[in-house]
């Protein structure tokens, strides 16, 4: 049993020692992703693994769940104390089966969701076409105003009186200001419907309190543990005490089996991490990095949608500045180099969402190795001369070579 992997499966575990390898020496700026602790990888990779967990802490269906148990109400103490929050569920499997487990607990098929579409920094979960939020409900979406980048609250009013939605979605993967959660909840209010919060991106700069929390202002508040919290990849799902049962049962047996307690575990230290004072520090300089990152980009010409940047990501619209560049030749191009972002379809987009004309990017990882305004003035300058000069290769040598310095200087994993 004490076999190492790398004895026992070479295969697999080479691949595991490549990535470890490709996220050391590559900038990791996808705004979802981020590096855990060795201490969340030890609770990942725990003999947790092996337990069956169906139910919940006090009430499961197997024997022998004592020492889960012990685990789960540890994250979801630490949870209620990190967003406030009268009841929280760490059982979704990701962010999309936090979604589903608030959609099971209130909605009925063909009940009427109003979200923020894809193309505007929306996501698949909130109604898209190819997936079952899409498929089971009447979905409508509002988009952001193409001048000003920002959601109109006035028009969004206006749709959702028009509509009648049971469910007002505000949340979302590629919107780089802050949502006006008060203004959200009484559009739903008025309309008499549910909103559900969808901080995915956005549960670390809220739990640290540089982003406003939108538990006092919803029924539902779903998010992911991966992203700006460094909990291991996961859903959550927090709301009020009224619909507890419901959300717990839409969880499990509604759509869910046995809990991932590894993972349940990951969350649980990934928490407690972000309960320590440094973790305030870490996700204002998630901020100021964004920030600073923005105003590089914007001195060297780049237009940002809506014109900067609240929280830890920034969404470039190319076709002023390079209108011939794609998303993705610009994201092949930084690839090249070591910086690692994704293209991304930015509003009124005409291109396919597989060319896009944006690119997103984002600062949770990078702040993490410990950068600062220094390194992300390096950071900016490296994106603007590669997106100057996407085929020249001294250009691109001399980046990679600036990326290559960054990476040493600022270890992952020491
Ligand atoms: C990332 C994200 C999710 C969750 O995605 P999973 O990959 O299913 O964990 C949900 N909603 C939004 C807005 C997101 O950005």
């Amino acid at each position: 049993m004490a076999r190492e992997l790398r004895q026992t499966d070479p295969k697999v575990s080479e691949a595991i020692d490549h990535e470890r390898e490709r996220q050391e020496s590559a900038l990791g700026m996808i705004a979802s992703e981020n590096h855990v602790s060795e201490a969340v990888l030890e609770a990942q990779g725990s003999v947790l693994t092996n337990k069956y967990a169906e139910g919940y802490p006090g009430a499961r269906y197997y024997g022998g769940c004592q020492h889960v148990d012990e685990v789960e109400n540890l994250a979801i103490e630490r949870a209620e104390e990190l967003w406030g929050a009268e009841h929280v569920n760490v059982q979704p499997h990701s962010g999309t089966q936090a979604n589903m487990g608030v959609y099971f607990s209130v909605l009925e098929p063909g009940d009427k969701i109003l979200s923020l579409s894809l193309s505007h920094g929306g996501h698949l979960s909130h109604g898209h076409a190819v997936n079952f939020s899409g498929q089971l409900y009447d979905v409508e979406q509002y988009e952001v105003d193409p001048e000003t980048g920002y959601v109109d609250y006035d028009e969004l009013a206006r749709h959702a009186h028009e509509f009648d939605p049971d469910l007002v979605v505000s949340g979302s993967s590629a919107y780089p200001r802050e949502f006006d959660f008060e203004r959200f909840e009484s559009i739903a209010d008025e309309v008499d419907a549910y909103h559900l919060s969808d901080i995915a991106h956005i549960t670390g700069l809220v739990a640290a309190g540089v982003h406003a929390n939108p538990v006092p202002h919803a029924d539902f508040v779903t998010g992911s543990t991966h992203k700006t919290i460094r909990a291991g990849r996961g859903g959550i799902i927090m709301c009020t005490e009224e619909h507890a049962d419901d959300v717990d049962s839409a969880v499990f047996p509604g759509s869910q089996g046995g809990p991932l307690m590894h993972n349940v575990a990951g969350k649980a230290v990934g928490f407690g991490e972000a309960l320590e004072p440094e973790f305030e520090e870490y996700a204002r300089q998630v901020v100021d990095n964004a920030k600073t990152l923005a105003s590089v980009l914007q001195d060297h010409g780049l237009s940002l949608v809506s014109g900067g940047t609240d929280k830890h990501l920034l969404l470039v619209d190319l076709r002023e500045s390079h209108p011939e560049l794609t998303g993705k030749e610009a994201e092949a191009a930084l690839d090249d180099v070591g910086l690692v972002i994704n293209k991304n379809t930015v509003p009124g987009e005409t291109r396919s969402p597989m060319v896009t004309s944006g690119i997103r990017i984002g600062t949770p990882a990078v702040t993490t190795r410990g950068f600062g305004e220094e390194e992300m003035e390096a950071v900016g300058e490296v994106v603007a001369n590669v997106l100057d000069d996407p085929t020249d290769d001294e250009v691109k040598r001399e980046a990679s070579w600036r990326v290559e310095r960054l990476c040493d200087e600022f270890p992952v994993y020491e």
